[in-house]
């Protein structure tokens, strides 16, 4: 069993691509688990770049 091959992260390869479709406004967003923002008292969804760690925030 000492012959298994190791996979490459395809998050550090991809990681200068992904910045510059960030650059270009291209961020992947991914929603992060806080679905009430108590400063505007309202539900909003918030969204994170995975690439980037951009925020932004949708009223839903
Ligand atoms: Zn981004």
């Amino acid at each position: 069993m000492g012959n298994v091959v190791k996979f490459k992260k395809p998050a550090a390869a991809g990681k200068h691509r992904g910045n510059t479709l960030c650059r270009r406004g291209f961020h992947k967003w991914r929603v992060v688990d806080t679905p009430f923002d108590s400063r505007q008292g309202r539900l909003v969804n918030r969204y994170r770049c995975t690439r980037c760690g951009a925020e932004k925030t949708e009223a839903r």
